[in-house]
């Protein structure tokens, strides 16, 4: 996802912010301040109030960061390895190595996460009971903290895919017609309509009832009705690149090197004319490997005219590589597992050809324009 930076490491998994979060930070650090604590703590200043404010913005942050860490114990407890976690506007996503197994996994994976945010609205419930009467005010954010919780769990529930409600749904079509693409776009369908029906709630609540809360219901809704469509879509990619030959897209338009060729004619000949940053290295037609501009920078300069192409490259064994029949489908889930820009296929170890990310997209772009063409017809 663009616009996300790093912030941590935690049990292996690394964790991101997306540049959205510091809006709902100052949103909740000014609720907080110029509301709920003004009326909590009257005799407080405003520094005290936003200081506060931001606090409890930190703890509404962990507690969306908690219930995303419960997701990616439970997929990895099934064997799903996860990379990442990015905390963005309305929540946070974990980025799963691969799609769940079955209904099964996924049921779980899905409901564990607004579980755990219900548990920790009762454990900040408690703290409210136990403060009550002897820190009041304390007792107060604590009664606040467990509202955010049950909230996030409650907005979580909402059975419009990719929510955790829309997976649990997804989990409950795939259990009963045991296809796992028909029940994506049936659960992403369900949620376009529900993201619908929150828009027209916002829209109402602006006029009716109150324009901040209206705002917020929108917002919400058309965010859902954006990433619902797009998993749609993604379905549609698959769908679109399943059983389609990786020889179709293939081209045959690189230069090959051969494997003796120095580096300083690879940079001179190759590289400065155009010719792309990745070459097939090959003897005749076998591929020996491939070498790309990040290769040959580790060279230092003075070695260019003696080292070899061969000695360079990534040798062949260590390539990710399909055959003339993989699917388009598996050619992309392997280009974008590692952000490459070019695979190639081959037959045993004859090169056949390369196809890049490029052609792909350009596949996907064709198949959409003839498919709008039926349907406009
Ligand atoms: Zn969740």
């Amino acid at each position: 996802m663009t616009g996300t930076f790093r912030i941590g490491r935690i049990v292996g998994i690394d964790v991101s912010l997306h540049w959205s979060w510091a809006f709902i930070f100052v949103l909740v650090t000014w609720t907080f301040a110029e509301g709920i604590l003004d009326t909590t703590f009257p005799g407080w200043s405003i520094a005290q109030r936003s200081i506060v404010g931001a606090a409890i913005a930190l703890i509404f942050f962990s507690s969306i960061l908690v219930h995303e860490l419960s997701h990616s114990v439970v997929a990895r407890r099934f064997g799903i390895p996860v990379s990442s976690i990015t905390l963005f506007v309305f929540g946070g996503v974990s980025n799963l190595g691969k799609e769940p197994e079955n209904a099964r996994q996924e049921f779980w994976i899905a409901i564990v996460g607004p579980l755990t945010s219900f548990a920790m609205a009762a454990l900040f419930g408690a703290g409210y009971l136990i403060l009550d009467g002897i820190e009041s005010g304390v007792a107060d954010i604590s009664a606040n903290l467990a509202f955010i919780n049950t909230a996030i769990g409650v907005f979580n529930l909402v059975p419009g895919f990719p929510l955790d409600g829309g997976r649990v749904l997804r989990s409950v079509f795939w259990a009963r017609d045991r296809n796992i693409l028909d029940a994506t776009r049936l659960a992403s369908r369900v949620g376009v309509y529900v993201a619908y029906t929150m828009m027209a709630i916002g829209f109402l609540t602006f006029f009716f009832v109150n324009p901040v809360s209206g705002i917020w219901l929108f917002l919400i809704g058309n965010f859902l009705r954006g990433v619902s469509a797009a998993s749609y879509e993604q379905l549609f990619v698959e769908k679109t690149l399943k059983g389609i030959p990786a020889a179709l897209v293939a081209k045959q338009d690189y230069t090959p090197v051969s494997r003796d060729l120095s580096v300083e004619d690879l940079v001179e000949h190759h590289f400065l004319a155009g010719h792309g940053h990745c070459l097939p290295v090959m003897a005749g037609e076998e591929l020996l490997g491939l070498v790309t501009l990040t290769d040959v920078r580790k060279v230092p300069r003075d070695d260019w005219a003696t080292i070899r192409a061969h000695r360079v490259m990534t040798p062949l064994a260590d390539l990710k590589t399909v055959g003339l029949n993989d699917d388009l489908a598996k050619v992309l889930a392997l280009l974008a597992a590692d952000s490459l820009n070019q695979i190639p296929v081959v037959e045993g170890r004859l090169l056949r050809g390369v196809i890049k990310r490029s052609d792909v997209i350009a596949y996907i772009q064709m198949r959409q324009a003839i498919d709008a063409g039926k349907s406009a017809s």
